[in-house]
């Protein structure tokens, strides 16, 4: 089971406790999943999901509405999908419903966009967007990347959406794709925002630990490339400073060095991966760190002399 699945069927299962909250799911469902048919002035209803618990979800709230709905599975063998279709056959509470639900207005015009009921109350705006979701959303898993997204039939559907979002601070984009308006929230906090907001609790917690998890990562890479840098920094310049020792060896002589630079030569030699503070940390008796570092200046400018 896909992410996205495994959370729509926890929302699936998380039944709505109001009736005006259950309305607002159903209708935002039946807007992005459903399609009305008129044969013979009669109107049917069928909605299409992949979901097995947003289908029988949808099946329970038809019924619990007194209408009868046949739910039938379809399994397609190139995609590898099950495809769950919700059929409501013409009868008389149908029309009705789909007035109450704000899908139809005046009769029979078709509303694209967000019922104003709906927007309206808090609670059922929650669930509106719920029933969008579990309808049309798709959620990235947080290992790739941090993405929601929905795919709509119309603008004017989206624009509303955009609408009541910003009224929760959670930034949404539009975009064409093919014959879809694509909507998405591109950012961690706008995804985890969203699903606080539509009450996914398990996977909030789950994207917030995946990015905690990513960002101690992170950090200990961080750290291991510092130390790795650190490590070559010291035994580059160690080398440089047995290089200059070997041409004073061979140009001048050690043996004519002051016992100060004859000591850090053979400090230097004898520990050619030692930092300066580890170097200073040797001599005896002990040196500070910009004693050493003066000391080796020397050894170069002495070395520069012959190098030339
Ligand atoms: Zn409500």
């Amino acid at each position: 089971m896909s992410f996205t699945s495994e959370i729509k069927t926890q929302l699936a299962k998380n039944s709505q406790s109001k009736k005006c909250c259950q309305k607002a799911l159903l209708s935002a469902l039946l807007k992005v999943d459903g399609s009305l048919h008129i044969e013979n002035k009669k109107l049917s209803l069928e909605s299409h999901t992949e979901n097995s618990s947003v289908a029988r979800m949808l099946k329970k709230i038809l019924t619990e509405y007194g209408l009868s709905a046949n739910v039938s599975i379809r399994r397609s063998v190139l995609q590898g999908h099950t495809n769950y279709a919700v059929v409501v056959a013409s009868q008389p509470k149908l029309e009705l419903l789909l007035s109450d639900l704000g899908l139809l207005v005046s009769g029979s015009k078709y509303n694209y966009g967000i019922p104003e009921k709906f927007i309206n109350s808090k609670c059922c705006a929650k669930s509106y967007l719920t029933g969008i979701f579990l309808g049309a959303g798709y959620l990235s898993h947080p290992k790739q990347s941090y993405h929601l997204g929905f795919d709509l039939a119309n603008a004017e559907l989206a624009t509303d959406i955009v609408g009541v979002l910003s009224s929760y601070q959670i930034k949404a984009h539009v975009s064409q794709k093919k014959n879809n308006i694509v909507l998405s929230l591109q950012t961690f906090d706008d995804v985890c925002d969203f699903l606080a907001l539509i009450g996914a609790s398990g996977p909030l917690f789950y994207y917030q630990d995946i990015k905690i998890i990513k960002e101690i990562k992170n950090k200990v890479n961080r750290l291991i490339n510092f130390e790795t840098a650190n490590v070559e920094k010291v035994i580059k310049s160690a080398r440089r400073q047995i290089n200059n020792i070997a041409v004073i060896d061979e140009n001048y002589g050690l043996e004519k060095l002051s016992p100060a630079l004859k000591e850090i030569v053979c400090l230097r030699v004898d520990n050619p991966e030692a930092s300066l503070e580890e170097l200073a940390g040797l001599a005896n008796p002990k040196l500070s760190k910009s004693a050493v570092n003066h000391r080796l200046r020397r050894i170069s400018e002495l070395a520069k002399i012959y190098k030339t």
